[in-house]
C-alpha cells in the first residue's frame, strides 16, 4: 500500500513557496503578509495560531498575530477586521475558530474582504469554488491540500466515484464540489454522507477515492472500504494513550491498520493531510499577493 506523505509533500511545497517568496520581494520590494486574529485563549487555537505564524517565518512571509480578550465583542473585532480589509501590507486575513458565544462567527466570516480570505470560508469564495471559478477564488484549506496530494501523487480521479463522509462548510462541502468539477485533477462522481446518511457502508464500499472528515475516531473500518480504494483521512482526534507522555495520541477517522490491508494507497494521522492545510494556507496567501501585486 501507497502511504500518501503529506508531510513530506508540505516540506517540498514549502520550498517552494519560500523560492516564490523570494521572487516576490526581488520583483516588488515586498513579501505577502498574513494576519491572524485569534479571540480568547482556547490552548488547541493557541498552537495552531503559533504553527502558522513558526511557518509563515520559515517561508520568508511576515506574519502578525493579533490577540483579542475573550469577551471582546462582535463590533470590535469586526472593526478591526474592516481596518486589516484596507490594509495593503496585509494579504491575508484568517480568524481563529472558534469564537466565543458572543460573537457570531458568520458575521465575522462575511466581514472579511473575499479577496483578503485566505482560508476561503466566505460566500463568495465558496460560491466561486462551486461555479469551477478556481483561478479566482480561494480554496479552503484542509480540501486545497487533498487536491495537492491526490495531484503530487499522481491518483487518477476522472470519472472515479468518490464519496466524502462529512458535509462541513470548511471540509466536506468544498471538498465534494472540488472534486466535482470538469478539470484534469478532479472530474469525479461525487457522494456525499453524514449522520443521517442510511446504511454509510453501502456508498463508502463503492468509493475509489474515500474522504472521511467526520471527527470519529476509527470510523471507517476494513469493511467499508472497496479494495484498492483510495482512502483519504481528514480526521483529527485524540484518544487516551497511558504510554504517552502526554496520556493520549492522535487518530483519523480511519483504522488505519485494518484499512491499509485493503486500500492502494492512503493518508496517515498525523502526517497526511495535517500538515497540507497550514501549506496551502500560505500558497493562498502568496496568490493573494500575487493578485493585488498584478504578478
Ligand atoms: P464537523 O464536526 O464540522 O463536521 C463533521 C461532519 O461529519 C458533519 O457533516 C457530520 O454530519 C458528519 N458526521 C458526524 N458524525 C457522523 C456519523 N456518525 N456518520 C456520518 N457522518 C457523521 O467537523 P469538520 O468537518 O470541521 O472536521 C472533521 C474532522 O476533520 C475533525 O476530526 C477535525 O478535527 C478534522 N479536521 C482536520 C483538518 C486538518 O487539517 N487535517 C482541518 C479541519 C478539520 P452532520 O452534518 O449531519 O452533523
Amino acid at each position: 500500500m501507497l502511504i500518501i506523505d503529506g508531510k513530506k509533500v508540505s516540506l517540498d511545497l514549502k520550498n517552494e513557496l519560500k523560492a516564490s517568496v523570494e521572487s516576490c520581494l526581488a520583483s516588488t520590494g515586498k513579501v505577502p503578509g498574513l494576519t491572524v486574529i485569534i479571540v480568547g485563549h482556547d490552548p488547541a487555537s493557541q498552537v495552531y495560531v503559533r504553527n502558522k505564524a513558526k511557518t509563515c517565518k520559515e517561508i520568508g512571509m511576515i506574519s502578525t498575530v493579533i490577540e483579542m480578550a475573550a469577551d471582546t465583542t462582535e463590533k470590535h473585532l469586526i472593526d478591526t477586521i474592516h481596518e486589516l480589509n484596507n490594509d495593503p501590507a496585509v494579504h491575508g486575513i484568517l480568524v481563529q475558530q472558534p469564537l466565543p458565544k458572543q460573537i457570531d462567527e458568520f458575521a465575522v466570516t462575511l466581514a472579511i474582504d473575499p479577496s483578503k480570505d485566505v482560508d476561503g470560508f466566505h460566500p463568495e469564495n465558496l460560491g466561486r469554488l462551486v461555479m469551477g471559478h478556481l483561478d479566482k477564488c480561494f480554496v479552503s484549506c484542509t480540501p486545497y491540500g487533498i487536491l495537492e496530494l491526490l495531484g503530487r501523487y499522481n491518483i487518477e480521479t476522472r470519472g472515479k466515484h468518490c464519496v466524502v463522509v462529512g458535509r462541513s462548510n470548511i471540509v466536506g462541502k468544498p471538498m465534494a464540489n472540488l472534486m466535482l468539477q470538469k478539470l484534469e485533477a478532479t472530474n469525479c462522481t461525487v457522494t456525499i454522507c453524514h449522520s443521517a446518511t442510511k446504511n454509510i457502508p453501502f456508498y463508502t464500499q463503492q468509493a475509489d477515492i474515500l474522504i472521511a472528515a467526520i471527527g470519529k475516531a476509527g470510523f471507517i473500518t476494513a469493511d467499508m472500504v472497496k479494495p484498492g480504494a483510495v482512502v483519504i483521512d481528514v480526521g483529527i482526534n485524540r484518544i487516551e494513550d497511558s504510554s504517552t507522555k502526554s496520556g493520549y495520541r492522535l487518530v483519523g477517522d480511519v483504522d488505519y491498520e485494518g484499512v491499509s490491508a485493503v486500500a492502494s494507497a492512503m493518508t496517515p494521522v498525523p502526517g497526511g493531510v495535517g500538515p497540507m492545510t497550514i501549506a496551502m494556507l500560505l500558497k493562498n496567501t502568496l496568490q493573494s499577493f500575487q493578485r493585488i501585486n498584478g504578478l
